[in-house]
């Protein structure tokens, strides 16, 4: 993952070697060629460095317009400020928007997909999952040597079933309820979560009116994270980066703890 995550500020977080982009609310050059861009809503610390990073992406010599994934209700609201700015700049910022629902899946490329959960938030919001499709062999073939299933498959056996693997999730600008409502965000693999609130400087029930994770309401699950990876983002500046890997270790759970990566830059500053 590479990108910048200051809540209520600026988040954009690519995943390189998918190719996907999650937010586009800051501009770093090295963002900008993502073809799949994935936006959790359409608030300005998400969405505002959009039309940069079109003009990054034409500047770079892409001439395909990226696919933007976006909650299908503002769809019309963001075409409408594209084709603004694109007046205003004399240059078309062109993008290929696609709509989702809760439950909505689209072909991302070779055997994974997006899909769409729903996030609670005071605008149209949605989280993503990232699930590949892989083949196994069915459970009554175990055990057989490799001639044996190849002896099998040429007789037109079919020797395979698929599974979806949840490899990686997007979950930003949201109540934890998000969580309890799409139970399979604690099972994915890598699971990309805000947790904007981390202690006593911001009390639950301030962070729940604004529509976001507070630490507490995760150490509360905690026992539910079945992920290898919680990468945290979206941290508020009320906390220095560099303070908040002490504060991760001395509230979450060891087990917890474990799994956690903090998003954070280098050093005692947010970028910029
Ligand atoms: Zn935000
Ligand atoms: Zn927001």
């Amino acid at each position: 993952m590479r990108g910048i995550s200051v809540g209520g500020v600026y988040t954009s977080l690519a995943v390189p070697e998918l190719g996907v982009l999650f937010d586009a609310g800051a501009s770093p050059r090295s963002l900008g060629t993502s073809d799949t861009i994935l936006l959790s809503h359409g608030h300005a610390d998400h969405v505002g460095a959009l039309p940069a990073l079109l003009g990054i992406r034409g500047l770079s010599g892409k001439t395909r317009p990226p696919r933007v994934v976006m909650p299908a209700e503002i769809v019309d609201d963001l075409s409408a400020a594209l084709a603004a700015l694109s007046k205003l700049q004399r240059f078309p910022l062109a993008i290929e928007p696609i709509g989702m629902r809760p439950g909505d899946e689209i072909a991302l490329r070779g055997d994974l997909r997006i899909r769409a959960v729903a996030t609670f938030h005071p605008v149209p919001s949605l989280a993503y999952i990232l699930v590949r499709r892989v083949a196994k062999l069915r459970p009554d073939f175990h055990g057989m040597t490799g001639p044996e299933i190849g002896a099998l498959r040429r007789r037109g056996v079919d020797v395979t079933e698929h599974e979806d693997r949840l490899e990686l999730a997007y979950a930003t600008d949201t109540l934890i309820s998000a969580l309890d409502h799409a139970p399979e965000l604690y099972e994915v693999g890598t699971l990309i979560m805000e947790c904007t609130f981390l202690d006593e400087r911001k009390s639950v029930a301030a962070a729940r009116a604004g529509c976001h994770v507070h630490l507490d309401e995760v150490i509360e699950r905690a026992e539910r994270f079945a992920n290898r990876h919680v990468v945290m983002m979206h941290f508020s500046q009320l906390y220095r980066p560099d303070e908040i890997p002490a504060i991760l270790d001395a509230r979450l759970p060891p087990a917890l703890r474990r799994k956690v990566v903090p998003f954070l830059p280098a050093g005692a500053h947010w970028p910029g």
